[in-house]
C-alpha cells in the first residue's frame, strides 16, 4: 500500500509548534518581524506574498508589507532593503520573486543582511549551507527533509537522486540530503540515461519544472518519490512533475500536488522566521 505524504497535516505540525514558540519568545520580550516586499502586481506573487502573511499572522509573527509600483527603481528598492537591514525591530527579509526584468535580481538578493535572509538565498546563506555552518536554509528543500523526516523516512546511507539543479531547489536539496548522509546523485537537461539513473533511487526528487515528466519508468519498485513541481494542466488542473496516478503504483511512498511540497515551503519560510529571534 503506497503512503500518501501528507505535506498539508505535516505543515500544519510544524505551524502549530512555531505558534507555541513564538508566545514563550514574546513571554521572553522576543518579538518576531516578517519585511515582506513586493514589487508590482504579479497575480501568482499577490497570492504567494497574501499566504506567508496570513501564515504570520496564524503563527503570532508579524508582518510588515511593503508594497511598491512596478516602475520601482533597483536603486529605490536597494535603499528600502538597506534600510531594513538596519531596522532592529526587522527579523528577517523577504522580497518576493520574480521582479521587474528592470531590477537584477541577484544585485537584490545580495543586498539583503545575510542575518535576515529567511529565504536562503543569500550566496552567505548557501555557503554555509554546504560546509555544514549553522544558517539559512532554502525553504522548500527544507521543507522536504522534514517530510522526509516526519514520515519515519531514513536517510542515512540511501540512494537519493535530484532531478533539477536549480539554486532555489536541486542544488540545496542535494546539499541537505548529503548532510543527511545520503548518497546523492544531482541529474540535469544534460543528463545521459536519466531513467537508469533515476531508477537507482530509494529516494526521488523531481524538480524538473516540466508536468507529469517523471512517469513509472523512472522509478525504481518501492522507491519514496517527491514531487517539487507546480503546474496547471491543459484543464486547468494543479499537477507536478510527477505523473501521480502512474508512479503511485511502484512508490512505497509519494507527495501528492497539491497538498505535498507546496504546503511545506511556507512553514519553512515561517521557521526561518522564528530563527532570528531564537538567535
Ligand atoms: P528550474 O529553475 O526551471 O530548474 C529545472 C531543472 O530541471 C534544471 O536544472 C534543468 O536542467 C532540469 N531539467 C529540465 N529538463 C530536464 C530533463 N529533460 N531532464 C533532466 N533534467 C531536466 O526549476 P525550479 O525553480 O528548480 O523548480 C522546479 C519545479 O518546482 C517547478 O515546477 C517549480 O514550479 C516548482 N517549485 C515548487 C515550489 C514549491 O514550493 N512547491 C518551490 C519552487 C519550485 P538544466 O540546469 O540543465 O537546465
Amino acid at each position: 500500500m503506497t503512503h500518501l505524504i501528507d505535506g498539508k497535516q505535516i505543515s500544519k505540525e510544524i505551524k502549530d509548534e512555531l505558534k507555541l514558540e513564538v508566545s514563550r519568545l514574546k513571554s521572553e520580550g522576543k518579538q518576531v518581524c516578517l519585511a515582506v516586499v513586493q514589487v508590482g502586481a504579479n497575480p501568482a506573487s499577490s497570492v504567494y506574498v497574501n499566504n506567508k502573511k496570513k501564515a504570520c499572522a496564524y503563527i503570532g509573527i508579524e508582518s510588515e508589507s511593503y508594497e511598491l509600483e512596478e516602475s520601482t527603481s533597483e536603486e529605490e528598492l536597494l535603499k528600502l532593503i538597506d534600510t531594513l537591514n538596519s531596522n532592529e525591530s526587522v527579523n528577517g527579509i523577504l522580497v518576493q520573486l520574480p521582479l521587474p526584468k528592470h531590477i537584477d535580481e541577484d544585485k537584490v538578493i545580495r543586498a539583503i543582511s545575510p542575518e535576515k535572509d529567511v529565504d536562503g538565498f543569500h550566496p552567505v546563506s548557501v555557503g554555509r549551507l554546504w560546509i555544514g555552518e549553522k544558517g539559512f536554509l532554502s525553504c522548500t528543500p527544507a521543507g522536504i527533509i522534514q517530510l522526509l523526516k516526519r514520515s519515519d523516512i531514513t536517510l542515512d546511507g540511501k540512494e537519493c537522486v535530484v532531478v533539477g539543479r536549480s539554486n532555489i531547489v536541486g542544488k540545496p536539496m542535494a546539499a541537505l540530503l548529503l548532510r543527511e548522509n545520503a548518497t546523492v546523485t544531482i541529474a540535469h537537461s544534460h543528463t545521459k540515461n536519466l531513467k537508469e539513473i533515476t531508477k537507482r533511487a530509494d529516494i526521488l526528487i523531481a524538480a524538473v519544472g516540466k508536468a507529469r515528466f517523471i512517469d513509472e519508468d523512472y522509478v525504481k519498485d518501492g522507491a519514496v518519490v517527491i514531487d517539487v513541481g507546480m503546474h496547471r494542466d491543459e484543464n486547468g488542473k494543479l499537477c507536478g512533475d510527477v505523473a501521480f496516478e502512474r508512479v503511485s503504483k511502484k512508490a512505497s511512498a509519494i507527495t501528492p500536488v497539491p497538498g505535498g511540497v507546496g504546503p511545506m515551503t511556507i512553514a519553512m519560510l515561517m521557521n526561518n522566521c522564528v530563527e532570528t529571534a531564537r538567535q
